[in-house]
């Protein structure tokens, strides 16, 4: 029988009532296991009106009360990782193991949002003035929204939301609907550790749900991560609505290989970076450009390293990429490999056809490594979103700056090199959020914030660290004057108070 997931509104799950429901697919076998509800505008109002209740008292809930809640929901995420995983190999597809660090990724803003005390403490100056103090507070903003993708489907839920409740917001989310289960056990989970009913909800749905989020009057703030051109939708649409918004999209991350680079070492990460999660991260390396004469011997050291990748079902522990979302993806990705010739790249690896014997039906796609490509080619001016490896050739570490910084995206880039002066460099020239100096994936832990530059964020917060509780919060300065007993009254004064 096909599982159907719903709605979670005030604290209990709501049977979706629109009649419409979406199709949610094992990439692995290509069936359709489960069945989504989507939202029509009516539950999503009933969603944002549980939160705004709920709003009523843990606004002003204390501290102490938020963060024990926060404590328990950590340990029983921490008891449910392995089920968590395997409901998300189960419809994204990726290995057990990447699925695990997925979650233990969302445990570390879970981590941080027990801590909150800290991030929230007010500043105060004395005696500014004769017998006046001035104070900053932090205080949230009401019912706040997240729009998630489908290929974090519990750790991007998990940027925001911990550190939205922690700071006295109430949620709505609404997660992808290509792999809907994950989010609706994180519910689950918050309501156990104590939530109270209608602090967490999540609507699930497509544009429906997502516009009405984006119009609704008590919906005060929203947090999108996506792609562009719908990050860029949101953030018009939100902004445009007089809602606070950060909108996350997609991304094309360069490696820059310099000539004294270890090649290995750069070989071994641009493999892991390009390849892992079957490429459907929004900071795998999709672009590496080497510079100098090293191209030759660093594109022979990753085809060794990527050819060895063993592709299969997520749920079995030899494999280690698995299938792509979808079949139309599997299709599109596989169509930049097989038009990569006419634009003037090399193909040193056509995974185009592959399939997995015993899964024909799975969405299944090998390894792609295109060598000398055109910065006019599609493969790599668009996001790709698959095990697709673009490299390019520069001559001078200048031209290499240069490229990177013309392209739209600005998400995350690396710089190998055993030079430190050239690493300081590339810091301060390259634009994007996030620089790894020989570390390919530069994800920020969960203390520092996470954000690009550029077509890949809209708005002006970063998600999670501080911009996280800056992006909850808005600040309120106060002014207090306590005059001493002995000072008696002090006179009418229309100047500038001292
Ligand atoms: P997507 O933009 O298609 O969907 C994201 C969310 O928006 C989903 O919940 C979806 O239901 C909703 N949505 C889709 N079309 C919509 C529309 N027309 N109107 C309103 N809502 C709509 O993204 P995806 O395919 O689920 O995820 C992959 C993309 O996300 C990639 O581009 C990837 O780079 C990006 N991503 C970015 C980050 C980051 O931190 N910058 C992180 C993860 C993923």
């Amino acid at each position: 029988m096909t599982k159907i997931v719903n709605h979670w509104i005030g604290g209990k799950t709501v049977e979706g009532a629109s009649g419409t429901y979406g199709p949610v697919t094992d990439p692995a076998t290509g069936a359709v296991t489960t069945k989504v509800a989507f939202a029509t505008v009516d539950e999503v109002d009933a969603a944002v009106a549980a939160a705004k209740d709920a709003y009523a008292t843990w606004g002003t809930s204390s501290l102490a009360k938020r963060t024990t809640i926060l404590f328990k929901f950590r340990a029983l995420l921490d008891a449910h990782r392995d089920e968590i995983a395997e409901l998300i190999t189960a419809e994204h597809g990726k290995v057990h193991s990447d699925a695990l660090g997925e979650v233990a990724r969302g445990l570390e803003i879970v981590d941080l949002a027990c801590g909150i005390t800290v991030q929230l403490k007010g500043e105060l100056s004395t005696e500014v003035a004769s017998r006046v103090d001035v104070s900053s507070i932090r205080q949230p903003l009401g019912v706040v929204a997240g729009i998630t993708p489908f290929n974090f489907p519990a750790m991007v839920p998990m940027w925001m939301f911990p550190i939205a409740i922690a700071t006295g917001n109430t949620f709505v989310l609404k997660p992808s609907e290509k792999d809907p289960s994950a989010a609706l056990k994180l519910a689950e989970l918050l309501a156990e550790a104590g939530l109270p009913d209608g602090v967490f909800n999540v609507v699930h749905g497509d544009k429906v749900a997502v516009d009405r989020l984006l119009e609704h009057p008590d919906v005060k703030a929203v947090s999108f991560v996506g792609s562009t051109p719908i990050a860029r939708y949101i953030h018009t649409t939100a902004s445009a609505n007089g809602k606070r918004v950060q909108a996350l999209g997609g991304a094309k991350n360069h490696m820059l290989v310099l000539p004294d680079a270890d090649l290995d070492a750069a070989a071994d990460a641009a493999v892991s970076a390009a390849y892992g999660s079957a490429g459907e991260r929004c900071m795998a390396i999709s672009a590496v450009v080497a510079v100098g004469a090293i191209g030759d011997e660093l594109v022979q050291k990753i085809r060794e390293r990527a050819e060895k990748i063993k592709i299969g079902p997520g749920n079995d522990p030899t494999s280690e990429m698995g299938p792509l979302i979808t079949k139309v993806h599997r299709d599109k990705v596989a169509s930049y490999v097989t038009g990569a010739a006419a634009e003037g790249a090399e193909v040193v690896l056509d995974g185009s056809g592959y399939t997995v014997e015993g899964f024909e039906d799975g969405h299944w796609i090998g390894i792609s490594l295109l060598d000398k490509v055109p910065t006019t080619a599609k493969a790599y001016q668009d996001e790709i979103f698959g095990p697709v490896l673009c490299v390019l050739r520069v001559d001078t570490y200048d031209e290499g700056v240069a490229l990177i910084n013309g392209s739209p995206f600005g998400n995350g880039t690396a710089i190998f090199t055993r030079d430190g002066g050239a690493a300081r460099r590339f810091q301060l020239e390259i634009e994007a959020g996030m620089v790894g100096v020989n570390v390919p994936i530069p994800v920020p832990v969960g203390y520092h914030s996470f954000g690009g530059w550029k077509d890949s964020l809209f708005g002006d917060h970063h998600i999670y660290g501080n911009d996280g509780t800056h992006f909850y919060t808005r600040g309120k300065v106060v002014t207090t004057r306590w005059p001493d007993p002995a000072d008696g009254p002090g006179g009418v004064d229309l100047g500038f108070p001292r």
